[in-house]
């Protein structure tokens, strides 16, 4: 499944939805300076400059007391011109990052990390939803992926990935299984899998023994090695799977133009375009 592809065709949607809405606003707020999020960071601000999403890059030093991360929080709130609004995880470990998270306006959090809008989707009343997963669904779509009395199985329960991702599937009405790092035998699992969503960041776990045979795999693992970035599914896997995501190509592309896309929907949210559930 080309995530490339259809990423592109993503962001022209979200480039005439901007034209239509005028003056978007994305600003994300980094705290310290660990290198991959420094990464993350940059790549939403140019995704979002090329679709025409002007971009706040908000930065605080790694010792920054948490009373002064909520203040910015508040302030990036009360910002008329931003729209959406994201705060670059991991953040130091002496911060609370739940309450941080907590603390950004629902209409605001693109990344849907907030209690409002992970409870939303929890009880199946979608309001932002995490670029990840969205991307996921959409590639599902598009590629005209069965979901409605379909096995999912979701390897990872973070709250970025693994859990929404189980949360939509089930919307779907796929019969959904949650694998973890306690999980015991989960080759049991995964080979029962019409679907199996592997998000854990373990190189290449997911071997072709493990897959059934036409099965849909989509690989959201991203792990950076000397050869360059390595998925969580072994590139053999491609011999038993009906579809496959590749690495890079497949759900990094996805996630980019997803939050572009969550970011026009942040808009509506605040423009009262649409309600938020
Ligand atoms: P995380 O570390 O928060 O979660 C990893 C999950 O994997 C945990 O729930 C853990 O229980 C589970 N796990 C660990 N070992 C396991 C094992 N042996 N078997 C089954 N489950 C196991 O990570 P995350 O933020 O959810 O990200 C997961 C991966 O996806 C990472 O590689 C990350 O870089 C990648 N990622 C990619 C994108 C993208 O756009 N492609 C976006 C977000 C995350």
């Amino acid at each position: 499944m080309d995530g490339k592809a259809l990423a592109a065709r993503v962001r022209e949607e979200v480039a005439r939805d901007v034209a239509e809405l005028g003056s978007l606003g994305l600003a994300t707020i980094l705290v310290g300076d660990d290198p991959a999020s420094d990464v993350y960071v940059r790549l939403k601000h140019k995704d979002a400059a090329e679709v025409g999403i002007r971009t706040f890059d908000k930065r605080l030093p790694a010792d920054t007391p948490q009373d002064e991360v909520l203040a910015l929080v508040e302030e990036a709130n009360a910002d008329d011109g931003i729209d959406g609004l994201l705060v670059q995880t991991p953040v130091p470990g002496h911060l609370d990052e739940f309450a941080i998270l907590s603390a950004v306006r629902p209409e605001k959090d693109v990344d849907g990390l907030t209690p409002h809008n992970a409870g939303l989707l929890y009880l199946g009343r979608n309001g932002h939803i995490g670029a990840t997963p969205l991307g996921v669904m959409r590639m599902l779509a598009e590629y005209r992926i069965p979901t409605a009395g379909a096995r999912a199985v979701v390897l990872g329960r973070s709250p970025i990935v693994g859990k929404p991702m189980a949360f939509l599937l089930l919307q779907a009405n796929a019969t959904v299984t949650v694998c973890h790092s306690r999980t015991e035998d989960l080759m049991r699992h995964t080979l029962d899998a019409d679907i199996l969503v592997a998000a854990v960041g373990v190189p290449h776990l997911v071997t072709r023994e493990m897959v059934k045979a036409h099965a849909t795999v989509v690989d959201v693992g991203i792990t950076r090695t000397d050869a360059g970035l390595v998925g969580d599914v072994d590139p053999s896997v491609a011999d038993v799977a009906g579809h496959l995501t590749p690495v890079p190509g497949g759900v990094g592309p996805m996630t980019r133009a997803m939050l572009l896309h969550s970011t026009v929907r942040a808009a509506r949210y605040r423009r009262g375009l649409l309600p938020l559930p």
